[in-house]
């Protein structure tokens, strides 16, 4: 099964490093193992005739099944396909993983379906991506992205030697690839992906040749650590059901001259190329056409979590309560009506691969950024202090105290143990480390919500909006007195 051969992989030499000690073994760690176990049954379902279609698609050259995300959309069918491979992992998991490597395979995949066009680029790139692409997808790789520098001093540039030195660099080129150094600042799963995506959102000068690459990287390169923020996962699913199974780990990287071998070097060392590639319309709309389908799941779990808390405490007759919650129902429809008018605008790129209309999908993405932080705010409003009133653990319901717990902890319309069971859960989304991690996510996974908003104005043809509003106003007569 391919869930137990993905585990079974990531024994394969990797840095990864956790409270300072280098982790033997990432699958059989504490801090890996609920998410790891997560993942294992998600990539089963692609094993399992009954269910294998919903997330995945039978590839004609090999005969195997591979995860939708790899499916190039020529189709209205095919665009539809990959949406639904979206929601179907996105609501076995409510939500709560968005790197399970759809999105970086998504990437990868458009580029390869764009590949024609962007051999413009480098004549090798074709052939790269091709060879890649058919890897990634014929053995489940699993995959994330490492874009961001690290946030040393955002003031200053590349000309500002201490960055230059610390941000990703070649050092060095070899006949067998390019050495590189520095760092990166976040790859969310990175402890157990098999490669990164590796890039930057620098503004490239043409001299910054050293800084502008985009690379695929094994994450069991020599030189290259992994370095883990602090874990979230709890080893109680009772207490902590979100936290026990969708910890998905946060990373640095850390390049100690890294050999980053020819095949994988996609693009390196002109600043307009890398930026070229970047800005690659079929590539950016298939990828994140998957963070507003898995975002409409999440939605959808914090207002069905909130429903719940409010029928618990018997609170859903009040005014204010209904119109919080009605508010939480009209985020889920503002973003499933873009998720929707991105695929219904679809239009064929010059290969005739159906792209997702992206203006809807970046207003998802700005938008999605206040709606989660609101999503929250208005669970913590309806619940009020319910979350703390909670025990410190079910087990005092099967302790001596059982009788009193049945009392004073009973519902409005649940029994006792139910209701602390839900504010447990909702605390895990409101209270706990995972779900303030989650909502720092929400905020910022797609950049900075500030330059997100700014470039959709940027971008924006300004002149179809502002045309009618200078034609509207008239002529005036040299007396000021008549329109002409
Ligand atoms: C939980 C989590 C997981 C993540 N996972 C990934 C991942 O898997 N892969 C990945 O590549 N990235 C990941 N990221 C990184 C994410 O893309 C960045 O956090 C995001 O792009 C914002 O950049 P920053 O954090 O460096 O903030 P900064 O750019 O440092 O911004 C800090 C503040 O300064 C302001 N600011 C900074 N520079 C400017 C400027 N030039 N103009 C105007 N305002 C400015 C910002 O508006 C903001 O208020 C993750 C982030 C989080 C929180």
């Amino acid at each position: 099964m391919r869930g137990e051969a993905f585990l079974q992989s990531l024994n394969d030499g990797r840095n990864v490093w956790l409270e300072g000690i280098q982790v033997p073994n990432v699958p059989a760690h504490a801090a890996f193992k609920g998410t790891l176990e997560t993942i294992r049954q998600l990539f089963n379902m692609l094993d399992d005739p009954a269910v294998r279609d919903s997330v995945g698609y039978k590839v004609e050259s090999t005969g195997k099944y591979a995860h939708s995300s790899f499916l190039v959309p020529y189709t209205r069918e095919q665009l539809a396909q990959r949406s639904s491979s979206f929601d179907r992992w996105s609501q076995e998991t409510h939500g709560m993983m968005s790197r399970l490597s759809d999105y970086a395979r998504s990437l990868v995949t458009g580029w390869y379906a764009a590949r024609d066009e962007l051999s413009q680029l480098d004549p090798h790139f074709k052939d790269k991506i091709t060879r890649y692409y058919e890897q990634a997808r014929d053995n489940d790789l699993f995959l994330t992205t490492a874009i961001i520098d690290p946030q040393i001093d955002r003031s200053k540039n590349l000309d500002d030697k201490r960055i230059a030195e610390r941000f990703l660099h070649v050092v060095r080129e070899t006949s067998e690839g390019i050495v590189v150094r520095g760092a990166k600042m976040i790859a969310t799963g990175a402890p157990y992906t098999h490669d990164f995506i590796i890039s930057s959102f620098l503004k490239f000068e043409a001299a910054n040749r050293s800084h502008a690459h985009v690379l695929i990287v094994p994450a069991n390169s020599p030189g290259l650590h992994i370095v883990c923020r602090e874990s979230f996962a709890s080893t109680s699913e009772l207490n902590h059901p979100l936290s026990a199974n969708y910890d998905e780990m946060d990373a640095v990287l850390f390049f100690d001259d890294v050999l980053i071998p020819w095949e994988r070097v996609l693009l390196f060392g002109d600043a307009q190329k890398v930026l070229t590639l970047r800005d690659n319309k079929t590539a950016n709309a298939l990828a994140f056409h998957q963070n507003i389908v898995r975002y409409v799941a999440k939605l959808e779990f914090v207002t069905g979590v909130a429903f719940a808390i409010t029928e618990s405490i018997g609170a859903q007759g009040f005014l204010h309560v209904q119109e919080k919650l009605g508010e939480l129902l009209t985020q889920i429809d503002v973003i499933k009506a873009l998720v929707l008018a991105s695929e219904a605008q679809a239009k064929p790129d010059k290969s005739g691969v159906l792209v997702p209309e992206l203006s809807f999908i970046h207003t998802a993405r700005n938008i999605g950024t206040k709606f989660y932080p609101r999503a929250i705010e208005i669970l913590q409003q309806v619940g009020g202090g319910g979350f703390v009133q909670a025990p410190s653990g079910i087990e005092d319901f099967y302790g001596p105290l059982a009788d009193l717990m049945h009392n004073y902890f009973e519902g409005a319309s649940v029994s006792a143990e139910k209701k602390v069971q839900l504010l447990k859960l909702a605390w895990d989304l409101i209270g706990s480390p995972l779900g303030s991690r989650h909502e720092l996510y929400e905020r910022f996974y797609a950049g900075d919500p500030v330059r997100g908003y700014a470039n959709h104005f940027l971008s924006f043809d300004k002149e179809r909006l502002t045309a009618p509003v200078w034609n509207l106003l008239k002529k005036v007569s040299k007396d000021g007195k008549t329109l002409v």
